[in-house]
């Protein structure tokens, strides 16, 4: 099976186009999405729409933030989060639309277990909200703990996203972290001994100061990660439209943090 992981679309729909055309390229079976389409971005109803064909859609915070309340959120996150509510409930637009976009949220699940891969939003251990940042591995205990989660489930190879920073934590002696750079992007499931965590990246919203877009193909037991260009300028001029959107969420596009 060849599967396309993509995660943190963030309303982002020039992105998404640019990674949707190449995951066309790349000839996959399905595509999952780890959560966070919507979310500090101009386009959230074009970007849901395309996720609706997703076969496995991840519940993000941000979908949790539009549904239950942003809790916790920056004030620039929040203001996001009321934009794109106000966005889901526009009345220029159908009531059916408007009600399948919630339904979707509503049903969105908080981590899906396949074989032994298990892909959540954050981390195995709080699938929407926990942060696993790329300097963790040295936090002995809060790794030991991830690991860990959740009990009792058998996983061998964890997909998350959330952080925006893509890479490969592995359950060694001490832990390790590598980015993709160091890996020349490319990684091998095949006669693993530990657990690995593997962090897809964003698609619309990268912060590992490269720009493009991040995704990841698995295919049988091959990791591979891609970066993908795609017209930042037409996304910015979309903030434009958007006022109420801080422009500083525009700008952190052009520099990919
Ligand atoms: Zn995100």
């Amino acid at each position: 099976m060849k599967l396309a992981i993509v995660s943190d679309i963030h309303a982002n729909l020039a992105a998404l186009e640019a990674v949707l055309e190449d995951i066309e390229g790349e000839k996959v079976d399905k595509i999952y999405c780890l959560g966070d389409v919507i979310g500090y971005g101009p386009d959230p109803r074009e970007c849901l729409e395309l996720a609706l064909d997703f076969p496995i859609n991840l519940l993000g915070n941000h979908e949790e933030a539009v549904l239950v309340g942003a809790i916790g959120f920056n004030p620039k996150a929040k203001a996001a989060i009321d934009w794109t509510r106000d966005q889901l409930n526009l009345e220029s637009e159908p009531i059916e639309k408007n009600r399948e976009f919630w339904n979707f949220l509503g049903r969105l699940k908080r981590s899906h277990l396949e074989g032994d891969f298990l892909f959540v939003h954050g981390s195995p251990r709080d699938p929407t909200r926990e942060y696993i940042f790329s300097q963790d591995y040295q936090d002995r205990k809060k790794m030991d703990d991830i690991f860990a989660c959740p009990p009792g489930v058998d996983w061998r190879v964890c997909f998350t996203g959330h952080t925006h920073f893509p890479g490969i934590f592995s359950q060694e002696n001490p832990y390790k972290f590598n980015d993709p750079a160091s890996l020349s992007n490319k990684f091998s499931l095949r006669g693993l001994a530990n657990r690995i965590i593997i962090n897809v990246g964003s698609v619309g919203q990268p912060r590992d100061n490269d720009n493009r877009a991040s995704y990841v193909i698995l295919e049988e037991a091959d990791v591979r990660f891609k970066r993908i260009d795609y017209d930042i300028g037409r996304t910015v001029d979309r903030f434009k439209d958007c006022p109420q959107l801080p422009e500083y969420l525009a700008r952190r596009l052009e520099e990919g943090k």
